[in-house]
C-alpha cells in the first residue's frame, strides 16, 4: 500500500529506508555471527557504509539539488588498511545498484560528509550500532529539514513489530511521519501491507509512567534517571532499548517517556542531528512532545549537532511538565 501521505519526500523516504534496511539486514544476516565470535566489529562498519552509500546515490537520483549530512565519511575506506572493508561494501551495495565500483561508493557516501544547509536530507544509516551487534534493537534513521526543522522523518526498525514490540526476526516496521500529516507505521519487508496511524499512550499518571532509555551506560546517565524515576514515584523499571527505536516505541504507545541524560564520562556531549531528527519527528507527529532536559525546543539550525541544547527529553505530552520539574528537582 502506498503511504496515506501523499508527498514525493515522504515517498522517497519510505522507499529509500526499505531499501537500505534490507542491506543492512543482509549484512547482519551473513557477517555478524563470525565476526561476534571472533570480537570483530567489521559488519556494522559495512553495514553503516553500504547503506549510507545506497542512500547518497538515491539521493542523487531523485533531490540532486538538496544537501546530504549522514554521520560516516569515506576517508578510513581510502586507506591500504580500509581497502578489504571497502570491497565488502562494494558487494552489498551491488546488490542493489549493479554497476557500482569503488569509486562510486566512496562519492556517494562522501555527499554526506559536508554541513548542514538551508534546505537537506540527514541519515543515522545504522543507529544503534551496538544493539546491531548484539540481536538487540537497532534503526535506520532519514529525516528531511528545511530551514532548520525537521519535515519529514523515517525510522527502520527492523525488530520491532508495529513499532512497538521487540520481534527477532520478523518483518520489522517502518515510520512515517510528515510535519502536520502525523505518524505512521507500516510493515519493513511487505510493501502491500496496510498503513496504521500512530498515537502516543494517554497516560498521566507519572507513577505509572513506563521511561526508555539507552541501554550503553556511556550514552545517559542510567544512576540519575533511576534518581528521577524515585524522585517522581515511577513504579516500572526504565526499559533499557538501543537506538531511536525508543522513539517508534514511544509514539505508538508502548512507553510514556525517553530520555537521554549527559553521561558523567561526557557532559559535555552534544546530540548528533541524525541521532535525533527522525526520531522527534516521529514522536511529535505521534501527539508527543520532545525538548532538552530544560524544555528548550531542539535546535536544528546549529550545524551537525545540537549545540544549542543539553540532552533530550521525549514524552507523549502529557507527562513533560512532570518531568521536567522532576529534572529540575534532582539537578539534572
Ligand atoms: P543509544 O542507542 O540510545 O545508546 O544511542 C546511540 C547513539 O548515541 C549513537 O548513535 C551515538 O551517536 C550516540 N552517542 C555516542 N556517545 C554518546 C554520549 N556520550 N552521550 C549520548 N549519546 C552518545
Ligand atoms: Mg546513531
Amino acid at each position: 500500500m502506498p503511504c496515506p501521505i501523499d508527498c514525493s519526500k515522504v515517498r522517497f523516504a519510505v522507499a529509500a529506508v526499505r531499501e537500505a534496511a534490507q542491506l543492512v539486514r543482509r549484512v547482519q544476516k551473513e557477517m555478524v555471527g563470525d565476526a561476534l565470535a571472533k570480537g570483530d566489529k567489521s559488519p556494522v562498519t559495512v553495514a553503516d557504509f553500504a547503506a549510507q552509500a545506497l542512500v547518497g546515490k538515491r539521493l542523487e537520483e531523485t533531490f540532486p539539488q538538496m544537501g546530504f549530512v549522514g554521520e560516516e565519511s569515506s576517508e578510513a575506506l581510502r586507506t591500504d588498511e580500509g581497502s578489504e572493508t571497502l570491497e565488502q561494501i562494494v558487494r552489498f551495495v551491488r546488490e542493489c545498484i549493479p554497476e557500482a565500483n569503488a569509486d562510486d561508493v566512496c562519492g556517494w557516501i562522501d555527499r554526506g560528509v559536508g554541513e548542514p544547509t538551508d534546505n537537506f536530507w540527514t541519515l543515522d544509516p545504522v543507529d544503534g550500532t551496538k544493539g546491531f551487534l548484539r540481536g538487540d534493537q537497532y534503526a535506520i534513521a532519514l529525516a528531511y529539514l528545511r530551514d532548520g526543522v525537521v519535515r519529514v522523518g523515517a525510522l527502520g526498525c527492523p525488530e520491532l513489530a508495529e513499532g512497538v514490540r521487540p520481534e527477532k526476526g520478523g518483518a520489522g516496521s517502518l515510520l512515517v511521519a510528515r510535519r502536520t500529516n502525523g505518524t505512521f507505521v507500516c510493515s519493513l519487508d511487505d510493501e502491500q501491507a496496510e498503513w496504521q496511524k500512530l498515537s502516543v499512550s494517554e497516560c498521566d499518571e507519572v507513577a505509572k509512567a513506563r521511561l526508555l532509555r539507552s541501554v550503553e551506560k556511556a550514552h545517559t546517565n542510567t544512576g540519575e534517571i533511576g534518581k528521577l524515576a524515585e524522585t517522581l514515584g515511577v513504579v516500572a523499571d526504565p526499559v533499557p532499548m538501543d537506538s531511536q527505536a525508543k522513539y517508534s516505541v514511544l509514539a505508538a504507545g508502548g512507553g510514556e517517556v525517553n530520555l537521554r541524560l549527559l553521561s558523567p564520562s561526557r557532559p559535555d556531549y552534544r546530540e548528533m542531528i541524525w541521532d535525533q531528527a527522525a526520531g522527534s519527528i516521529v514522536v511529535e507527529e505521534a501527539g508527543g512532545r520532545v525538548s532538552d532536559l530544560d524544555g528548550k525546543p531542539l535546535d536544528f539550525s546549529q550545524g551537525r549537532t545540537l549545540a544549542a541544547n543539553r540532552g533530550v527529553l521525549a514524552t507523549n505530552g502529557r507527562l513533560h511538565e512532570a518531568l521536567l520539574a522532576g529534572l529540575k528537582q534532582i539537578g539534572a
